[in-house]
């Protein structure tokens, strides 16, 4: 059986199996949140400070790769990152199939608390996929960041089990200029190794590539197949986040082939327009069509992935993204 495949549907437990480590994956901003990550980003040029590190998260069924049963049964499942404090009531009011959240202040360390809606959401029909905090950086060289980090992604596996979550998406994360990259994968490895040794994640984790960068995990084509050829034999997961590719200047024409040359899978698609040109390095997202990518080159990264679909747009245009994603997907 395909040890890659997301092991969260719904309703069912992550087995203590090694292949919870599925998909990880990271988004950068959100929602209400996303428009002031959007600022804060774009005051960063870069993934050079140690608390700016990456996210991303879907759900999985019995098929193949991570895409959830609802996907075959006709359809990918597209929604939006809301605020956690209201997920069920901000799905539907923008007709999302999957929501994407945090269950922490995203810059902060703090162990995340039990999700109130934890029963509602696992009850209901909306999917959830989790993005673990900002502060996240599991390539760091500094202990100070790397030992937090492993404790605070661990914790954020676990509280997202119970809200029935699809996966917990982390960003690639980043070593710090001058320093050895290498050293940065092999941090990686040594997270996911050790974890697996010790019965796993709770939910699978879907690595994200980033914006920007020259020390980044997860940022180019080269840094991507570094990284999983730390991480790819435990089956850890991928999302694919079309702003932070188009800002590292990845093509998107060819993006979603490319990456699964490297990776053999896209878990999740952080759908996002960028406010930025082309290869910016920037990461500041937009809805789609107000920025600087085609809705075409958008909607044919989604088509390409096969994967659930989550914009990290402003909140107030997120209705219609999903409303235009759909059409286009149908
Ligand atoms: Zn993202």
């Amino acid at each position: 059986m395909d040890s890659n495949r997301p092991r969260s549907v719904r309703g069912r437990r992550f087995s203590p199996r090694t292949d919870r480590i599925g998909p990880p994956g990271g988004a950068e901003g959100f929602d209400s949140g996303i428009q002031e990550d959007a600022g804060r980003c774009a005051k960063r040029p870069g993934y050079q400070r140690e608390h700016l590190a990456p996210q991303a998260g879907g759900r999985s069924g019995d098929g193949i790769g991570s895409v959830g049963a609802r996907h075959y049964a006709g359809g990918m499942l597209i929604g939006a990152h809301v605020r956690e404090d209201d997920p069920v009531v901000s799905a539907a009011e923008r007709g999302a199939d999957i929501i994407q959240m945090f269950l922490s202040d995203p810059q902060g360390w703090k162990k995340p608390p039990s999700h109130p809606q934890a029963q509602e959401l696992r009850d209901s029909d909306v999917t959830v996929v989790v993005h673990s905090p900002y502060v996240v950086n599991l390539a760091s060289l500094n202990n100070r960041i790397r030992i937090p980090s492993r404790k605070i992604v661990v914790q954020h596996a676990e509280v997202a089990a119970e809200v029935g979550a699809i996966g917990l998406v982390v960003h690639g994360g980043h070593v710090t200029q001058g320093e050895d990259d290498a050293k940065g994968f092999d941090n990686w490895r040594k997270f996911v190794e050790r974890q697996q040794a010790e019965g796993g994640f709770a939910v699978p984790i879907f690595i994200e590539n980033t914006a920007g960068g020259e020390n980044a995990m997860a940022r180019s084509f080269e840094q991507l197949a570094r990284l999983w050829d730390a991480v790819g034999e435990f089956g850890v997961g991928f999302c694919l986040d079309t702003c932070h590719a188009f800002a590292a200047g990845l093509e998107l024409v060819d993006v979603v082939e490319r990456a699964k040359a490297i990776t053999g899978r896209i878990d999740l698609v952080h759908l996002n327009d960028s406010r930025d040109e082309f290869g910016s390095t920037r990461d500041r997202h937009a809805n789609i069509g107000k920025g600087t990518i085609s809705p075409d080159e958008l909607a044919a990264v989604c088509a390409a992935a096969g994967a659930p679909v989550v914009v990290e747009t402003p909140a107030e245009g997120q209705a219609a993204d999903i409303a235009f994603l759909r059409e286009r997907l149908a």
